[in-house]
């Protein structure tokens, strides 16, 4: 298992790491996504800002693949995956704010396991897949629930400024479909889950939408979230915490 992640030593440089250990990193030089060569360079963790490990052209989510969440919905369960988008502007990373917008009275906090790609893919199969993810990580879908409901299809509900935080790191080597997933709203549990429970697989998930559309190096792929959503106000802390990848952590603002 290996975990990246994208930081700014102070010198509005992005640079990428490899996470040592709770404390320090190890500099990489070269391309994460093509070639690169781990230095002997150590930084300390404190020293950085660490950035959203990816800048996607374009997030694709999935909607509905918990069966509590569906529940809670009060909708039938797909039986193909229900996708929507989120554009490239609602990224933001660990320790940022998310700005509640003026038109939404009801915005909620979604956690989510985060796909990353690697190549330029299309009509892959999904014994395919594997050679083309780069790794996993934790997002936070953020959704203007009122919105969602008021318009029918998700754009506007989705899609404001700050709406996904993503990171802290991209982790290789896991295993995507068993994981535990836990969402913390000032430190309690609102949200807690494993990804054994998706409707649609991940393998699947990928395969699927590269029908559908090109996907390129460095497109985000959202699973969908499990039961247990719920509003978040100014001032809030609130944590994605993902198995083996660690805890995405942004506050409300
Ligand atoms: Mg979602």
């Amino acid at each position: 298992m290996v975990k990246f992640v994208r930081y700014d030593a102070g010198d509005n440089i992005s640079h990428w790491g490899i996470i040592n250990n709770e404390n320090n990193i190890i500099e990489i030089e070269g391309d994460i996504f093509t070639e690169y060569t781990v230095t002997d360079k150590i930084i300390e963790i404190s020293k950085i800002k660490i950035l959203a490990p990816v800048e996607p052209s374009k997030i694709v989510a999935v909607g509905l693949n918990y069966k509590d969440h569906v529940e809670e919905m009060h909708m039938p369960l797909p039986e193909e995956p229900l996708i929507f988008l989120k554009p490239s502007t609602t990224v933001i990373g660990q320790g940022e704010k998310i700005i509640l917008p003026k038109m939404s009275s009801q915005v909620e906090f979604e956690a989510e396991l985060a796909i990353v790609i690697s190549n330029t893919i299309k009509n892959i199969t999904e014994a395919e897949v594997d050679f083309n993810i780069l790794g996993y990580t934790c997002l936070n879908d953020v959704t203007a629930r009122d919105l969602q409901k008021k318009d029918g299809q998700w754009t506007r509900a989705k899609s404001f400024d700050t709406f996904a935080p993503i990171g802290p790191c991209i982790v290789k080597g896991i295993d995507p479909d068993a994981q535990t997933i836990k969402l913390f709203l000032n430190g309690e549990l609102k949200q807690t889950s494993n990804t054994s429970n998706f409707i649609f697989k991940t393998r699947k998930l990928v395969a699927y939408i590269s029908t559908l559309m090109t996907l390129n190096r460095g497109d985000v792929i959202t699973t969908g979230t499990p039961g247990g959503v719920g509003p978040m106000k100014t001032g809030d802390r609130v944590e994605v915490q993902i198995g083996e990848i660690g805890t995405l952590l942004n506050y409300v603002e």
